[in-house]
């Protein structure tokens, strides 16, 4: 049944971080916004260790300060293993400047958050409710279809829509403009795990990558509650290669790999295991007459530098501050000021992360000739400070990943 149609400046597809940091820098604009989300809050989804960048925008949507509140595991750095070498980057210790620390969070307390603080300020979240259809005018006006589980339907007209719908891919795939990723096809298999037998000290609660083999990696995210994420990363041949299904293959994964064995091998699971195949994904471009595409629905590369929810959070408050500026006339230059921004930042990530599935990084990360100026400069790009030219890791990062590993 379709009832009415409501009209707004701005309607956002998705409560996630970058929904919500989007809502809140529209909100501290004067701009009306609301959101439409598919599920019901809290729920869960991967990507739990974040970057320092990420402080940036949550401060920017005036986010930080709710979460400080939450206890969440605070984040000064990651290790990287790769059997007896060890890689150690502390944030503090980085060339640009920047925050020196963050949190690793489980998603749906994080997202919960941001989500009810959205709410406090008086931005609407339609909860259970989907967006199945859009329509854009000549002028970029849009017309949106909403579905609630009830069998309900209305339509929404908005100036603009900014589509974070993360892997939804609303707009993507409703204006045809998905295009295949330059990633080949990885899965990863993760659970949460009580985590009783964790090291003491620092070691304990810090981030942790272990190296299995070049292509094969493996998390540990330990949360502030005595349970850790870990999930293991590869070619789907790889990962599966163990009998059983999901969670007799995550046991086997735990019991082959030594740093996973004594920790978790008597651990409870806190859900069965999941599994997600084939996330890399790419868009033909990232904006047009009258919507933003940001986060996850843009382009995603790989997990293994946690860069994702930096990207969701960069990308939904930048298309807010244009978004604000489009509507009160002013000429935006959406190719210069977003497109070609957001890009050169995931450019920089794009070497790195073809860097280590080719082994260059993990030949610079576990060398023993370190360069004390090279390691700030390197642990700027992980701490997500990709946009400081200043850097040579970001100016020229494939040539400078490149020659570095040809002199060691
Ligand atoms: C294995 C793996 C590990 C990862 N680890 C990390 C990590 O450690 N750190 C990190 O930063 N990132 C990580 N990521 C990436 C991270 O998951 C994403 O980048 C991040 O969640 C993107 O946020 P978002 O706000 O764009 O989308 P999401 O968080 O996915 O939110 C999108 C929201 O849109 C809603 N939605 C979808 N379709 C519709 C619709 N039709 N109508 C209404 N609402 C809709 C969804 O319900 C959802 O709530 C990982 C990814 C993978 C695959």
């Amino acid at each position: 049944m379709n009832n009415r149609n409501e009209e707004i400046d701005v309607l956002i597809i998705g409560a996630g971080p970058s929904g919500t940091v989007a809502a809140g820098v529209l909100n501290k604009n004067g701009v009306s916004t609301k959101i439409i989300e598919k599920q019901s809050f809290p729920r869960f989804v991967i990507g739990e260790s974040l970057l320092p960048r990420c402080m940036d925008n949550l401060e920017k949507a005036g986010l930080l300060e709710v979460v400080k509140h939450q206890n969440f595991q605070e984040k000064f750095g990651a290790k990287f293993i790769d059997k007896s070498k060890n890689c150690d980057f502390d944030f503090s210790e980085q060339f640009s400047e920047g925050w020196g620390w963050t949190w690793q969070v489980k998603r749906a307390q994080f997202d919960q958050v941001l989500a009810q603080e959205i709410e406090k300020r008086g931005v609407p979240i339609a909860y259970n409710t989907e967006v199945t259809d859009v329509h854009f005018d000549q002028n970029g006006t849009s017309t949106t279809t909403i579905n609630r589980e009830d069998g309900s339907s209305d339509t929404i007209t908005a100036k603009h829509i900014i589509d974070a719908s993360g892997y939804g891919r609303v707009l993507p795939r409703l204006l045809q403009l998905d295009v295949p990723s330059n990633f080949p096809v990885r899965t990863s298999l993760f659970c949460h795990i009580k985590d009783l037998n964790r090291p003491t000290g620092a070691d304990g609660n810090r981030i942790t990558i272990v190296v299995y083999k070049q292509d094969v990696w493996i998390w540990i995210i330990p949360f502030s509650d005595n349970i850790t994420s870990v999930g293991v990363v590869g070619s789907p041949e790889d990962i599966n290669r163990f009998k059983g299904g999901a969670t007799d293959q995550f046991k086997s994964w735990i019991s082959e790999v030594p740093e996973l064995a004594d920790r978790f091998n008597k651990m409870d699971y806190i859900f069965e295991p999941k599994q997600i195949t084939g996330y890399s994904s790419a868009v033909s471009k990232l904006y047009g007459d009258g919507y933003t595409l940001t986060g996850n629905s843009t382009e995603f590369l790989d997990p293994v530098f946690s860069s994702g929810v930096t990207f969701a959070t960069e990308s939904g408050a930048l298309a807010a501050e244009l978004i604000t500026r489009t509507l009160k006339g002013e000429n935006v230059d959406w190719e210069t000021e977003y497109s070609e921004y957001i890009k050169r930042g995931v450019d920089v990530f794009r070497s790195f992360i073809m860097g280590w599935y080719d082994g260059t990084l993990q030949k610079i990360f576990f060398t023993k000739k370190e360069n004390e100026l090279m390691k700030k400069q390197i642990c700027s790009v992980l701490a997500g400070y990709v946009w400081d030219l200043e850097n040579p890791f970001v100016k020229q990062h494939a040539r400078a990943l490149k020659a570095l590993a040809d002199v060691l």
